[in-house]
């Protein structure tokens, strides 16, 4: 081989890693881009007073303006899960965004938290309605009483990570690995028995990697079909508008339970549910998927 071959071949090489590193930053910027819209349009207009809550972080963890994820995405790395309902296929790596039958889930994020989790519960007792609770692994650490009512209320569970990292899909498998096990390993010292065959990634941002991750570890990556954006508190009227328009036979809706001031998702599910009872059938996601 001569020193021009070799020169050339390693351009070659060069290039294609460049090639393949601009292609994962634009895949990522693009699954981040609506989390950034939003966080912005959300501070735009609204008080500081409801920070927490655009921070989507689990009560207690740091404040909104000090993600704790690196990387550079900015905002959106303590942005909420959401505004991905238009987010195509290419950008889920085949994580569900509907149930697959005609029954509807209603799915609540974040969690579990002791303020709006009981009454979220109370309201699906009263509805005889059974959900999905996407919760995070320091939360269910932190309230395994929660966890347990959440079990005992016929509702299933689906690990949302252990501290709602938006950017956990761009570690290291280890790292991924480690995270999900950690937070199945809170949900079980709370409910030793509990299945956990969902995984839902934080703000919706999927990567190869953390869904093959939570594959390996026997979850099934768990993504929405109808997102009222409840966590940017546009009002309990908005929330049902947004819901009852959209949902339809195999909706999977995103709610949340936790990360912020959620009485106006409490106070919408009381308004939605009446509809969407008379109209489907709700499920919580099944503990043995396919
Ligand atoms: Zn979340």
């Amino acid at each position: 081989m001569t020193r021009g071959d070799s020169t050339a071949k390693a351009a070659g090489i060069v290039t294609l890693v460049v090639a393949a590193l601009l292609g994962s930053a634009y895949v990522l910027g693009r699954s981040l881009v609506p989390d950034q819209q939003a966080q912005r349009h959300s501070t735009g207009i609204t008080s500081n007073a409801d920070a927490p809550g655009y921070a989507d972080q689990p009560s207690g963890g740091e404040p909104s303006g000090a993600p704790s994820v690196s990387g550079s995405a900015g905002p959106a790395q303590a942005g909420q899960d959401g505004s991905g309902r238009d987010a195509g296929d290419d950008q889920l790596f085949g994580a569900h965004a509907t149930t697959g039958s005609p029954r509807l889930a209603l799915t609540f994020d974040d969690g579990p938290d002791p303020q709006y989790t009981p009454q979220v519960l109370a309201l699906l007792r009263e509805f005889d309605v059974r959900a999905t609770f996407c919760v995070v692994g320091e939360n269910a650490q932190n309230h395994p009483d929660l966890i347990q009512a959440i079990v005992n209320g016929g509702h299933t569970l689906c690990n949302h990570s252990w501290h709602h990292d938006v950017s956990l899909g761009t570690r290291s498998t280890d790292a991924i690995r480690s995270d999900l096990l950690r937070t199945n390993d809170a949900i079980r010292a709370a409910v030793p028995d509990a299945p956990i065959v969902w995984y839902r990634q934080p703000g919706g941002a999927w990567t190869y990697p953390v869904v093959s991750v939570a594959h390996q570890l026997g979850m099934t990556p768990l993504h929405w079909s109808v997102d009222p954006s409840d966590w940017e508190l546009p009002g309990a009227g908005k929330i049902t508008a947004t819901v009852l328009a959209q949902a339809e036979p195999g909706s999977v809706v995103l709610l949340h339970d936790a990360g912020g001031n959620r009485q106006g998702t409490v106070d919408a599910l009381r308004r939605i549910l009446p509809d969407l009872t008379a109209r489907f059938e709700l499920e919580a996601l099944p503990t043995d998927p396919t």
